[in-house]
């Protein structure tokens, strides 16, 4: 068995055939993982012991003859703001080292009823702020195919895990891009859900109109059998649907019968050869399956940017708010007995990267008394007209093509003393999120670590609640 080519149906088929048992195929992983995480630094944590007894316990069911989930025995890596109860779960922040999640988020709670293997956490952007997971207070990531550039982010470290065969699958947490921009940076596949069809309980917030949670995987297939897993409406997270999704294979006499659109405003100066190249032969791909292809317009893009990071830091600066060096683990060592005041300070001033300080003052500025209307309110208007662009496109359209970012992965450092540059590599994932619209990058091809090439990705969004759109169409393009 190589790892390389394991997909969760070869892995599901493997453990039931008995060609090799859950505790092999974990402990294999692990090696792996010794061999690379050492450059790439894809895990913050490991959690072995938790792990090998989780892969036992879908050995001994098997063994005794018990019928196991898809899921049994696939070993995972979890996006660091995800918690696992017991374990840490740092978002890769100095303010929430010493934190200890108190429960399981119900994304955790549905991979463990799968039976479930979960290797370890992954590093990201602090609070999930950022495009290349440099913003981690605590390690750089490298991207598998080149350790000079980034792999994106910010689930960078669930991308490069996949990427570099440390995890058969991943999750990580997409407001913005986070999980399509990494998987096409990394050459692996990550769906953005429909906001609200997965629990975002237990995932640490940054922007709540805007985070879902997704799989990131080798394939299309692997990614529509996890979301299946973990979708699903839940009482801890009032803002989720029950649209329960499942996972099906149809017809390409179906598939035919959607229609795709192309949107000029994804095709504009600037974007990268490779990229422009990547998405042409995409097309050109699925035209050969007598998909019909249409010109749409989607004439607000050009304002998704401005609008998330006025209404993204809104978001944040309130829901970090909580963390004040009171009601969770202490990070300075500012004595008990100071004022409140001074605890706030310290521990904020101590706990905090630049990046995180930045959103929060910016945040606090769109909200205060004055500026509210100027910029928050007409933000979210904004907002309101690039989802409108889209409700009038999907009249014409079942699913909108696109490439996920306008360059392949960038160097280390590139753009970390210039935010703005930064920001810019969301252009083409920003409007999906802002709009709630399911969405997944695929890789334009398979790309193998080790030939010398960077990963482009393309994107395919769909109307709310269709990811079956996406998926399949998604599939049928890698089986071309
Ligand atoms: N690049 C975006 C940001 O920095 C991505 C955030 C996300 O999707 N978590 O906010």
């Amino acid at each position: 068995m190589t790892l390389g080519n394991l997909t969760i149906k070869k892995f599901h088929e493997g453990l039931i055939s008995k060609k090799f048992s859950a505790v092999e195929v974990a402990e294999k992983f692990f090696s792996q993982i010794d061999k690379e995480n050492g450059e790439i630094g894809a895990y913050l944590n490991l959690s072995k012991d938790e792990a090998i007894a989780q892969a036992n316990a879908v050995d001994t069911a098997l063994a005794g003859g018990k019928e196991i989930p898809i899921l049994a025995g696939v070993p995972f890596a979890i996006k660091d703001n995800i918690l696992i109860e017991g374990g840490s779960a740092t978002v890769a922040s100095k303010i929430l080292e010493n934190y200890k999640s108190a429960y399981d988020a119900t994304v955790i709670r549905k991979l463990k009823e799968n039976q479930a293997v979960l290797l370890g956490k992954t590093n990201l952007d602090e609070f999930a702020m950022g495009s290349s997971t440099e913003n981690s207070a605590f390690r750089k990531t490298r991207n598998p195919h080149d350790p000079t550039r980034v792999p994106g982010g910010s689930s960078g470290g669930s991308a490069a895990a996949v990427a570099a065969n440390m995890a058969l699958a991943a999750l990580g947490t997409d407001t913005n891009g986070s999980i399509r921009q990494p998987a096409s940076f990394c050459g692996v596949v990550g769906l953005k859900p429909t906001y609200g069809v997965v629990s975002r309980h237990g995932i640490i917030a940054l922007g709540s109109s805007l985070d879902q949670v997704g799989p990131l995987t080798k394939t299309v297939e692997d990614a529509s059998i996890i979301f299946e897993a973990i979708n699903g409406r839940d009482e801890f997270d009032s803002t989720s649907l029950d649209k329960a999704f499942r996972h099906e294979n149809i017809s390409l006499d179906e598939i035919r019968n959607l229609k795709v659109g192309i949107p000029k405003e994804y095709f504009i100066d600037g974007i990268d050869k490779e990229v422009e190249k990547g998405i042409e032969e995409t097309i050109e791909k699925l035209k050969s399956l007598k998909i019909e292809f249409k010109k749409v317009s989607l004439p607000h893009t050009k304002y998704a940017i401005s609008v998330y990071y006025v209404i993204l830091p809104a978001e944040a600066s309130t829901n970090l708010a909580r963390y004040d060096g009171v009601r969770y683990a202490r990070v300075s060592s500012v004595p008990d007995d100071s004022s409140l005041r001074e605890i706030y300070l310290k521990d904020k001033g101590a706990g905090f990267g630049s990046e995180s300080k930045r959103r929060i003052l910016l945040g606090t500025f769109v909200l205060s008394a004055g500026y509210y209307d100027a910029y928050y309110t007409k933000a979210q208007k904004v907002r309101s007209l690039i989802k409108q662009d889209f409700d009038e496109v999907f009249k014409k359209v079942d699913v909108i093509i696109t490439p996920t970012t306008p360059t392949p992965a960038f160097k280390l450092g590139e753009k970390t003393d210039d935010p703005l540059a930064m920001y810019l590599a969301d252009i083409f994932t920003s409007p999906s999120s802002l709009s709630g619209f399911p969405a997944v990058s695929i890789p334009v091809k398979k790309y193998e670590v080790g030939s010398g090439e960077l990963p482009v990705g393309f994107q395919l969004i769909g109307r709310h609640f269709r990811e079956a759109d996406i998926l399949n169409l998604g599939q049928y393009y890698e089986e071309i």
